[in-house]
């Protein structure tokens, strides 16, 4: 059943509590890439527009020792969000207790507040006191184990829930499924609705043919991705490092490629399962070491003794592309190889080149490093849509239920 969506709920004179996606890269206490606050922007700005009371909470980085509660304090965020929206955004700089509770009752329509980073319930237990093991490390854990009482007392903060933060929707926290499951109203945001939409047309109901693009370092990292897809694509082209592991699976040599050796026989399986599918590289572009350096093009699929893969060659980008060409469909996740050395980045820059020129196909890259590949080679508005959540746009397409938005009212 399709989730909640903002539109359906009314929000004006309503306190509404906004799960969104602020853990933005830091640097000495600047925020160094503001994208995922602009991303917020247009469910906030509705809320605003809308009358409603906004009360707006995200992580920022994962506290583990005392010192993250100055490293990872959100003011900077505030201030980067109010610049923005051109508006005041009053920081309340703790995440429970009266200071908070006050500034919420206090709050005029239209206004908005941020507050503190949710994961500094992770080290601060519910006395307020430091809470860390035997070794220093942060051990209340109250918003990342989605401590009940937690999430019961943020739920009580508000009169709506908005969850827009798709980053974390494959976690089970406080800050997301601990509000949904005790509030009255909860909703998906803009941004959390597209990312479903999107994923959705990608993965459940792609039209035909759908093709699959998987790379990437591991093999580990994607079998439930192939396993799922197995079932949905027409194709599945495998690049990138995991591709070695199929390689000896099929007995072609690999030299001093990655490879995980515990993986053979899932990968073997996988080709006695998927038959034609699945297609591997025919050809390599090899080296020496892992490296910046000038490789060598490989005449077939076997890597010389000594040498490693460090990227897809030629006749399978040519191969690849002619797969990719009558596709309907395309869902990319993962690199064709190690695309951060300029001698190495070819193939995923082919592939992506190969994509851009379908007109008429839904063509959609699940986060994570493909979408930093796709963004870094110029092809940012090539796609019809590029995730914005790697670990949850992968369990989307691992065809796992994602709990953040699991825990939200149907519509
Ligand atoms: P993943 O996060 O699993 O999508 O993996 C992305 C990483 O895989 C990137 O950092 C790439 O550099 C790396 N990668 C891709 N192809 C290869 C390869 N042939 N050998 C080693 N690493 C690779």
């Amino acid at each position: 059943m399709a989730k909640k969506e903002l539109k359906d709920v009314s929000v004006s004179g309503k306190k509404v509590l906004v799960r969104v996606d602020f853990n933005v890269p830091m640097k000495n206490g600047t925020v160094t890439n503001d994208n995922r606050i602009t991303a917020a922007l247009p469910t906030i700005q509705y809320l605003i527009e809308n009358g409603a009371k906004v009360i707006l909470f995200s992580h920022l980085g994962k506290v583990k020792v005392e010192e993250d509660l100055k490293k990872l304090d959100m003011q900077p965020v505030a201030d980067v969000l109010a610049q923005k929206l051109n508006k005041t955004v009053k920081f309340v700089p703790t995440f429970e207790g009266s200071e908070l509770e006050e500034a919420i009752n206090s709050m005029a329509n239209g206004e908005v507040i941020l507050f503190q980073n949710t994961r500094f319930a992770d080290i601060i237990d519910g006395n307020g006191q430091i809470c860390l093991d035997d070794k220093g490390q942060a051990a209340a854990k109250r918003e990342s184990k989605n401590n009940p009482e937690l999430g019961k007392y943020w739920a009580s903060l508000g009169d709506v829930f908005v969850n827009d933060a798709f980053g974390t929707a494959h976690r089970a926290h406080a800050s997301n499924v601990g509000i949904a499951s005790n509030i009255a109203e909860s909703c998906l945001g803009f941004l959390v609705e597209k990312e479903v939409k999107m994923l959705s047309q990608g993965v459940d109901q792609p039209a035909k043919p759908f093709v699959a693009i998987l790379g990437g370092a591991k093999v580990s990292d994607k079998i439930d991705v192939i396993e799922n897809l197995l079932n949905k694509a027409d194709k599945i082209l495998i690049g990138g490092g995991m591709a070695y592991t199929f390689a000896v699976a099929k007995g072609d040599k690999v030299g001093k490629s990655l490879l995980e050796n515990d993986k053979i026989e899932v990968a073997k399986n996988f080709l006695a399962k998927g038959k034609d599918k699945i297609i591997l590289p025919i050809d390599n572009i090899e080296a020496p070491e892992f490296a910046d350096v000038e490789g060598k093009i490989t005449p077939d699929a076997n890597i010389d003794d000594g040498y490693m893969g460090l990227d897809i060659g030629p006749k399978t980008v040519e191969l690849f592309t002619k797969e990719l060409q009558d596709a309907k469909t395309v869902v990319w996740n993962g690199p064709m190889g190690v695309f951060e050395f300029e001698n190495y980045n070819k193939g995923t820059k082919a592939v992506c080149a190969a994509i851009a020129n379908l007109t008429d196909a839904f063509t959609l890259i699940g986060g994570g490093d493909s979408a930093a590949a796709a963004i870094q080679l110029g092809y940012k508005d090539k796609f019809t849509y590029i995730s914005t959540g790697g670990g949850a746009s992968l369990e989307y397409m691992e065809g796992k239920v994602l709990p953040g938005i699991a825990a939200v009212q149907d519509k």
